[in-house]
């Protein structure tokens, strides 16, 4: 049967032309854009075109942030004025129209702000460079402990009184671009602008800094983004009904949402691609599962996970068993294995001696603990028999494109694509036919 599932997406997979269609046809898919509600309904009939069972819409109130006109970034030396790429970090505030000129002071992390206090901060902008540590060789690891600057650096410096804040981009990569993403304001915090910059630039204010005795230079920046009212938008929803258990559940997905640099493509185009697609190869190969399987392509993943957190209180709602909940997010490289949340010891174990063995050929056999994902993460809390499994594509290249203008359909290989779908619609499979323990 795994075999067959691998021949099906290899001979007649159509998950990479789909993803074509979704990146060049639609592109950026921001939530409350236009742009995601083209996908949503571009979405919903490509379910309804595989004939699927049940293809449905849930309803959720998402954010609405808009980047507004191209950013502005220069460092002022003396007389010289260097321009350097930033981007606005999602769900940041604007800066003044005529933006902002301030001091600049380097920190490498929320905690060194706080030795440095209100003194050393207060009117100046924050510049946090700590890059990617190196060592991690799971690069999700680094990007999750470099991530704080990002998340919850602007929030911290508003703390201090700064006017604002530049965050090096979170990738491995050295180059001109740079990488956003949301961060977290306190809700009874000052918000102040925060924008990322692009590696090399950040290199390059950092050599300036060192180079700068008399404390001259400055910083420049003007962006000018908007919070919006919610905006009503939709998870995507298809379904195989299972022929025993239909009210037992075993779901796929990834995010429709994508920042708006690029067209989404591995983040996280690749994954509602591979999603549909699992069902569509199951469905094809007349498979009729014993529990209901379904893709979800959930909204709002980048900036405020509204669309996982309705799931799972719709699943509740519903008095949905959900079996195991698999999300596809860490880009479209070639599979490595899954993650497993809330298995015990044992029961992994048990999972690796009779299910290793079937993915090891296809190159996918690390079967280990700890996955999950933002978008299934809320089930958790609903549901304490779900089991959360996050696909593992191979890590290495992800941070290069992720949340930059690089994240575009020409980076996507389509044999990765295809062996990572086939390999969830194998997971699936073996879910449906034997349970998780
Ligand atoms: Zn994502």
């Amino acid at each position: 049967m795994i075999r067959k599932i691998y021949d099906e997406e290899l001979v007649n997979g159509q998950c990479y032309q789909n993803l074509h269609y979704l990146c060049k046809n639609i592109g950026p898919r921001l939530s409350g854009s236009a742009n995601a509600q083209k996908a949503i309904e571009w979405g919903k009939k490509l379910m309804e075109s595989y004939g699927f069972d049940h293809v449905f819409l849930q309803e959720v109130m998402v954010p609405h942030w808009t980047r507004g006109q191209k950013e502005q970034g220069v460092i002022i030396d003396g007389n010289a004025r260097i321009p350097v790429a930033i981007a606005a970090l999602g769900m940041s505030v604007s800066t003044p129209v005529d933006g902002i000129t301030a001091d600049v002071i380097e920190v490498h992390s929320l905690k060194e702000l706080d030795t440095l206090g209100e003194a050393a901060i207060k009117g100046k902008i924050v510049f946090f460079n700590r890059p990617f540590d190196p060592r991690f060789i799971e690069t999700l690891r680094a990007y999750g402990t470099a991530g704080d600057q990002r998340f919850a650096g602007p929030a911290a410096a508003a703390k201090y009184g700064a006017a604002g804040v530049i965050v090096r981009s979170l990738t491995e990569t050295l180059d001109n671009y740079p990488h956003t993403g949301a961060t977290g304001y306190k809700k009874d915090g000052l918000n102040i602008p925060a924008a990322a910059i692009s590696t090399m630039g950040a290199n390059q204010l950092s050599s300036l800094l060192k180079q700068d005795k008399n404390h001259k230079l400055k910083f420049y920046f003007k962006q000018n983004c908007r919070l919006l009212p919610d905006t009503l938008s939709y998870n995507v929803v298809a379904e195989l009904k299972g022929t025993e258990n239909p009210n037992k559940f075993i779901t796929v997905g990834g995010h429709l949402d994508s920042w708006d640099l690029a067209e989404g493509a591995h983040d996280d185009g690749t994954g509602i691609m591979q999603s549909v697609e699992v069902l569509r190869i199951l469905k094809t190969m007349g498979y009729r599962p014993k529990n209901t399987i379904r893709a979800v392509f959930f909204i709002n993943e980048e900036n405020g996970d509204k669309g996982g957190l309705k799931y799972a209180e719709l699943a509740a709602q519903n008095k949905e068993e959900h079996i195991a909940a698999i999300e596809t997010d860490l880009g479209g490289f070639t599979p490595r294995g899954f993650g497993f949340e809330g298995v015990s010891d044992a029961t992994l174990q048990n999972i690796n001696k009779q299910w290793q063995k079937l993915f090891e050929p296809y190159g996918s056999g690390q079967l280990v603990a700890g996955g999950g994902g933002s978008d299934i993460g809320p089930l958790k809390a609903k549901s304490k028999s779900v089991v959360l499994i996050g696909y593992l594509p191979d890590s290495q290249r992800y941070f290069d494109v992720h949340h930059s203008a690089n994240d575009v359909f020409e980076n996507v290989n389509k044999r990765e694509l295809e062996l990572g779908a086939a390999s969830m619609a194998a997971l699936i499979y073996l879910i449906d036919q034997h349970g998780l323990n």
